[in-house]
């Protein structure tokens, strides 16, 4: 099976041309991003706005090269696919509209595929994962731990009740004047920094449940900078080393709890336990080193798939669709609409208890 996937929920443009052989496993043909990085840097944060405009400039032209560089005309791939949701209506209208274009023009199906199944399925293609395993999504817009236990079958554990972890790095960032996006920044500032010299409190502490709460951290990482302000480099970076610190420490408990729980999961006896971690936040030398730690100590296998297919990218869009089609999942109508909220856990067609 051969796809062509499109991905425009966020701030990169991106298309790709993916094979799925009938062993289950994958085939990178071409990958091909655009970051918006630059148009949204002056801001401080992703405007949607400027996001569509430039999505609409870019595509074309990425869908053209991307089936150039794979040697696959538009006619010889066997399905058509693109984001329909969760992300910004804008640049969802975008891409999937391009992509119903293509679709109808060459009498292909068309997949309408949601973002976080892409980042799901992911380390299949990468790994060659079998289900189940447990998944961190920990992006700019999404935070979630997610049992994966097989196509179109995900069970969210948890997820953020406020920001986004990535965001919490970036708006972190950005009351400390430090460049976006956030999270490489407040990291490079961490490293020079005292964990030790200021105490800042533990979200949801004590709590039972494995969901995730940033945003009173980002408020005290502002109250401090005010009592100790005009603040200093040092400053800044003890302030973030302590930020970063509590994050992992809280992850640590949170994903050492879940990773508890799967143990105790029926579904999962058998197989190796497995974590695997994607999103942008993923790239943060702190987080995935407390990770590989952790998972050492608890016995499970740690999977991070390359960096570049952790951010947002068209080849997981392509490879959800592939490992739909694999399974004789009906493609979608042209008429399907684009999706802003659409949680991973509400998944049209629910296939519950196939291994493979
Ligand atoms: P989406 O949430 O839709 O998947 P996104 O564009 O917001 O898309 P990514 O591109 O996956 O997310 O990741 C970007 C995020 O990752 C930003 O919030 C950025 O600050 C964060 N990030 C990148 N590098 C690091 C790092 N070294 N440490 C912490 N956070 C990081
Ligand atoms: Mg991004
Ligand atoms: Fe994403």
């Amino acid at each position: 099976i051969c796809i062509l996937g499109i991905e425009t929920s966020c701030d990169e443009t991106a298309a790709a041309v993916v094979r799925r052989h009938d062993d289950g496993s994958g085939e990178i043909l071409s990958d091909v991003v655009f970051s918006q990085l630059d148009e949204h840097a002056a801001f401080g944060g992703v405007v949607p706005e400027i996001a569509a405009r430039a999505h609409v400039e870019m595509l074309d032209g990425l869908v053209e090269k991307a089936l150039k560089e794979a040697g696959t005309p538009l006619g010889s791939v066997d399905a058509i696919s693109a984001t329909a949701g969760p992300g910004l209506i804008g640049g969802l209208i975008v891409g999937l509209m391009t992509a119903k274009a293509l679709a109808a023009a060459s009498g292909k199906p068309l997949y309408a595929i949601n973002h976080l199944e892409g980042h799901a399925l992911t380390a299949r293609l990468t790994d060659g994962l079998e289900f189940p395993y447990l998944l961190l999504l920990v992006s700019g817009g999404h935070t979630q731990m997610v049992l994966v236990r097989g196509v179109g079958n995900y069970e969210r554990w948890g997820t953020t009740i406020d920001d986004a972890l990535g965001e919490a790095f970036d708006k972190t960032a950005k009351l400390l004047g430090l460049s976006y996006p956030g999270g490489p920044a407040v990291e490079e500032a961490a490293k020079r920094g005292d964990v030790t010299r200021f105490d800042l409190p533990t979200p949801l502490r004590g709590e039972k449940r494995l969901d995730f709460s940033f945003s009173g951290l980002k408020t005290a990482v502002r109250q401090t900078a005010q009592a100790i302000a005009p603040v200093a480099d040092q400053d800044i970076a003890d302030i973030c080393a302590s930020f970063q610190y509590t994050i992992v420490q809280t992850l640590r408990e949170r994903i050492g709890r879940s990773l508890e729980r799967l143990l105790g999961d029926s579904a999962a006896s058998g197989a190796t336990p497995t974590l695997v971690v994607a999103g942008g936040v993923a790239a943060n030398t702190a987080i995935r080193d407390m990770l590989t730690q952790l998972c050492g100590e608890k016995g499970f296998r740690f999977v991070a798939p390359p960096h570049r297919l952790c951010t947002d990218n068209a080849v997981m869009i392509a490879w959800a669709a592939a490992e739909r089609m694999a399974l004789g999942l009906p493609p979608d109508g042209l008429d399907v609409a684009p999706r802003p909220r659409w949680p991973l856990d509400n998944q049209s067609a629910a296939l519950v208890g196939h291994g493979k």
